[in-house]
């Protein structure tokens, strides 16, 4: 059975990209005749608003979608990750790090994330107090055939080096929470946004080593403005609750859907039911991004 989600961060309401990544995920689940789960990826605490994830919440009520099984909440779960990690720091798979983000600028090549970690730490064997801990990454390379995008191919060691798994500051890191969670909620299909494309590599990589199983992706363009991801910190604007019809349309136009037939239903209930028949996920433009 076919088990997608919607995983949002509560750091603040529903704008029109997390919007359009909640339409996409839910109707190519519902589609296949899955399930359809919510989880809130509030780690980041410093991040997260107050009452946002009870925000969204009724966002995505509002807007007629229904969600499968109990949210969960990332912030909740810190004894599970501590478990798979100690798993991991067991097999030697990890060590801890002391650079400051300045030493590691200083040192580092720029990758396709970001900086890609020189390894400085790898052998000194420093204990937990204050690092952050890193996975050893390796040289192998990691494909997927995206359900959108096409094949993806990525290096871990080349294009990432030891990544982050925990913070300095205690937080874990969103690529080992989430793989953990996705294994443990059955998750077997993720739609999201291409913001998200050149994590997935480092998870396949995680599920490996945690021994978890893999799954399909998806990654939908996202929705730019003036050139810049939509996103709660540029302030983009919330989803407009009196326009429920006029916002599920937009996104179904930016997914490329053929949404005139779904347009002419006069009721929510009868829209979902038609943009779950006609979704076709063959027509969502194969791009990174579009700009609205
Ligand atoms: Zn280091």
């Amino acid at each position: 059975m076919y088990i997608g989600r919607f995983a949002p961060s509560p750091t603040g309401p529903m704008h029109f990209g997390s919007l359009v990544t909640a339409v996409a995920s839910y109707l190519d689940a519902k589609h296949h005749d899955g399930l359809w789960k919510v989880r809130m990826e509030d780690l980041d605490q410093p991040r997260v608003v107050k009452q946002s994830d009870k925000t969204i919440l009724d966002t995505l009520h509002q807007h007629g979608f229904q969600w499968d099984d109990e949210i969960i909440y990332q912030s909740h779960r810190i004894d599970i990750y501590e478990n798979y990690v100690s798993n991991l720091n067991q097999k030697e798979n990890t060590y801890f790090c002391e650079c400051s983000r300045k030493e590691i600028a200083d040192s580092a090549m720029t990758g396709i994330d970001g900086m890609i970690y020189p390894g400085t730490c790898r052998d000194k064997k420093l204990d937990a107090q204050y690092h952050a801990l890193r996975i050893k990454a390796e040289d192998i390379c990691m494909a997927f055939e995206d359900k959108i995008q096409g094949v993806i191919q990525q290096n871990i060691l080349k294009d990432f080096g030891d990544f982050i798994l925990k913070r300095s500051d205690g937080i874990y890191a969103y690529q080992l929470a989430v793989v953990i969670d996705d294994a443990l909620q059955n998750i077997n299909t993720i739609i999201r946004g291409a913001d998200l494309i050149d994590s997935t590599s480092r998870q396949i990589f995680l599920q490996k080593k945690l021994s978890l199983p893999s799954i399909n992706y998806g990654h939908i363009p996202i929705a730019t403005f003036n050139q810049k991801k939509l996103s709660k910190e540029n302030q983009s604007t919330p989803v407009d609750h009196s326009n429920i019809k006029d916002n599920l349309i937009a996104c179904l136009k930016f997914l490329g859907q053929d949404y005139e037939v779904i347009e002419k239903e006069n009721t929510l209930t009868n829209f979902w039911a038609t943009a779950i028949q006609l979704w076709d996920i063959s027509v969502v433009p194969k791009i990174k991004t579009i700009e609205i």
